[in-house]
């Protein structure tokens, strides 16, 4: 579904970022890219919903590829149109508006006002906290609910494809498992595919169905999640559990 073909990316025209980096995205499935702090994750996600563009980064070799159609070099409004959302990591929501508002706000890219309407209640069907908290004004939501509504925002422009930066980061244990839950059951029901870029390793392996993990700008490991689950030496050498 997204295909990432040995992308180089820099920064300022010298750093070099990413050193070829190789990922595949299979539809109605949920890939996982872990790995350090610094090691590139959050640079690859930028680079595939076109936001790098906006912060002197450059994607300088590699293709990459959403269905048939290649998407590097296209602004990042051009490939949200395309059919492919990014959840930022620490979920932007815009603090003054209401959930509601914010999940409109997200649905701009609709032209009409029933596909709006119909967004919103896909939402609340899996969201159903959101339905709760609708006319809230999202400032004062939970860590937990600030998510689920960052990614119910990125859900409005009705993408194939989603790009998850670390929901997980601040948030209680069940609280990531109730979220991962539900973007478990939005992959399946709704067949979006989903890159899901973690820190928490665990928690990202016993969702996902693939994943790789990357070290200082390239790919080391990638295999079937459960793979890597089961592999003690990559769980200590790679992944940092026991
Ligand atoms: P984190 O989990 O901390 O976000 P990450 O794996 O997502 O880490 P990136 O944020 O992609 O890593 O950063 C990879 C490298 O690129 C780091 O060395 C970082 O300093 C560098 N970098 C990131 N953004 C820029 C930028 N705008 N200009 C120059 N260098 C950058």
């Amino acid at each position: 579904m997204l295909a990432i073909n040995n992308i180089e990316v820099v920064y300022d025209r010298v750093i070099l970022v990413l050193k070829g980096v190789s990922i595949d995205v299979g539809e109605g499935a949920i890939t996982t890219l872990l790995g350090a702090n610094g090691a590139g994750k959050t640079t690859t996600l930028k680079a595939i919903s076109g936001v790098l563009r906006s912060e002197r980064g450059e994607v300088t070799k590699g293709t990459i590829q959403l269905g048939e159609q290649r998407i590097d070099g296209l602004r990042a409004h051009d490939v949200t149109r395309l059919g492919l959302a990014q959840v930022f990591e620490g979920r932007r929501v815009f603090e003054h508006l209401t959930t509601e508002e914010n999940l409109i706000a997200g649905g701009h890219v609709q032209k009409h006002g029933a596909s709006v309407k119909q967004g919103i209640e896909l939402v609340y069907s899996y969201f159903s906290r959101l339905r709760e908290r609708r006319h809230q004004q999202s400032g004062y939501l939970s860590g937990g609910e600030q998510q689920m509504l960052a990614i119910g925002r990125a859900l409005m422009s009705q993408p194939k494809v989603v790009l998850l930066d670390e929901p997980s980061l601040g948030l209680a244990p069940m609280l990531v498992e109730e979220i991962f839950g539900i973007v478990s059951r939005l992959v399946k029901q709704e067949n979006l595919s989903v890159l899901l870029v973690e820190q928490n390793a665990t928690m990202a392996l016993a969702v996902a169905d693939h994943g790789y993990v990357m070290e200082n700008g390239r790919i080391v490991l990638e295999g079937p999640a459960e793979k890597l689950r089961s592999n003690s030496d990559i769980k200590e050498f790679y992944l940092g559990l026991n």
